[in-house]
């Protein structure tokens, strides 16, 4: 008699703790291999098994994990560890990450209703924060940090506040690298003036344009309105003025994932723009007539959309996982000529890569790097003094030397940054975030967690359920 064992579909490649994708309970999920896909098996007892797609590219989601460094810390946790994550936000002493980009909502007012929008701003609301409470949201940061690497002007819609261009001067006095304005571009495209007083906030100033599609019904899907003119214009006075612009576009699977190629090109197009933040949809907030069979996109998914639809920009090898946050951060770094990019994320040493920040990548250490840099910029390669690049805007990456007339103008990037949501959340990758909210309870609270807990007091009913629970 013989017995033939039976045997799995799938490798099992490790276990974390995500979340119920229906009552947002921790549940335990396995990861598990099948192909070139990788799943989350959870089982939640009140509403059974969900098996949920996390990444489409299994070597890439396993090469993550040989990015992951020694994480820098805040100066100063707001919150201690009481209940354990993700109710503890924060910034608790369990957290593995300072912030490396904060964003402060100035308001809940918006001049548009967006059928996606994690924060449910929108016409209907009318909250403006005052000059003070922001004042102090600032000073949080700045106490956590020192000195904060880029903070993030957010709402809302910030250009609707009555006060903003002295919230940006507020921000601009403090000890902060770079300040950005992150906005719809309504008001820059049909006021000038105001896109002048935004020119006079140069250096270590930067919009963060919404910019997700170039086609009607993309827009009308995402944003409920054909914003093409406005996004054009908005471009327009931005290239006029000269004012450094990262275009952010949100991705929703068959509704814009198909223009990834055109929209780094129309980019590049621009010489006032900088990178493309891609992100896919967070499913947190509002969120209308979204279907997670039909709607996700996933970052290897749009990594592959990146490389497959603009691999004259990027290939493949040119977008690494960030080390600071590899799950749910890649990168790919370029200089740029015109529309011409000369990548240079695959040049930088993986050892530099992974060093406790602040690190610079020297060309006396690296000789061959200044060769193969200037080979591919076609320059001289002696006697030229340089500046650092790369680390200038974002703390975790380290500097690179760079000829000394390679500006931040001649940066070009593209990042993917995914946020964590009722579906991919794993409690590892949530304590490497390093995009934080600054709350007006004087808290610093990840991006993820405070749009699926704290925003809605969630954080409060569940933290009170896994106390009785427990
Ligand atoms: S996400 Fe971070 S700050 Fe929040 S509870 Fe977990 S470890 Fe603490
Ligand atoms: S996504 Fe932005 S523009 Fe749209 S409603 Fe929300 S805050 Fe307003």
């Amino acid at each position: 008699m013989s017995f033939v064992r039976p045997s799995k579909d799938y490798s099992f490649y490790g276990q974390t703790t995500s979340l119920c994708e229906t009552c947002l309970k921790l549940v335990p999920a396995k990861i598990v291999i099948e192909g070139n896909d990788v799943f989350y098996l959870k089982r939640c007892h009140e509403h059974g098994a969900q098996k949920t797609l996390i990444a489409t590219d299994a070597a890439y989601f396993k090469s993550c994990k040989d990015f992951i460094k020694p994480g820098d810390l805040p100066l100063k946790h707001q919150s201690r560890t009481q209940y354990g994550c993700p109710y503890d936000c924060g910034l608790c002493p369990d957290h593995e990450q300072h912030s490396c980009l904060a964003l402060i909502e100035v308001n809940d007012a918006c001049n548009l209703t967006c059928p996606v929008c994690f924060a449910e701003s929108g016409q209907a609301r009318t909250e403006q924060k005052s000059l003070g409470e922001i004042d102090a949201m600032l000073e949080t940061l700045v106490e956590s940090e020192g000195f904060p690497d880029l903070v993030q002007i957010s709402g809302g819609e910030p250009t609707i506040h009555p006060e903003i261009m002295q919230i940006l001067k507020l921000a601009k006095s403090k000890p902060i690298r770079h300040v950005m304005l992150n906005t719809n571009g309504i008001r820059i495209a049909r006021d000038k003036a105001f896109v002048e007083e935004l020119a006079a906030l140069k250096p270590g100033f930067e919009v963060y344009l919404q910019f997700d599609s170039m086609k009607r019904e993309a827009l009308e899907n995402i944003r409920g309105a054909d914003l093409r003119k406005i996004r054009e214009q908005a471009l327009a006075n931005l290239e006029e003025a000269g004012i450094s612009t990262t275009l952010v576009c949100v991705v929703k699977k068959g509704v814009n994932d198909g223009e990834i190629g055109d929209i780094v090109r129309h980019a590049l197009s621009y010489r006032c723009v900088r990178g493309i933040t891609f992100q896919p949809v967070q499913d947190a907030g509002r969120n209308l007539n979204f279907d997670k069979n039909r709607d996700r996109m996933l970052l290897t998914d749009i990594r592959r959309e990146v490389y497959s639809q603009a691999g004259e920009v990027f290939g493949a090898d040119d977008i690494i996982p960030l080390p600071c946050n590899p799950d749910a951060i890649a990168i790919a770094y370029g200089l740029r000529d015109g529309a011409k990019v000369t990548p240079i994320t695959q040049l930088i040493p993986k050892a530099e890569l992974l060093a406790i920040a602040p690190n610079t990548i020297s060309f006396e250490k690296y000789p061959a790097l200044r060769d193969r840099l200037f080979d591919l910029l076609s320059l001289a390669s002696s006697g030229e003094r340089t500046r650092t690049v790369l680390g200038d805007l974002l703390c975790c990456l380290p500097q690179v030397e760079v000829p000394d007339d390679l500006g931040y103008d001649k940066v070009f990037r593209v990042a993917i940054v995914s946020f964590l949501d009722r579906y991919n959340f794993c409690i590892a990758a949530v304590k490497r975030s390093c995009i934080h909210f600054v709350t007006p309870g004087a808290k610093i609270i990840p991006f993820d967690t405070y749009n699926l807990f704290y925003r809605n007091g969630l954080d409060v009913k569940l933290r009170e359920a896994a106390r009785v629970a427990s």
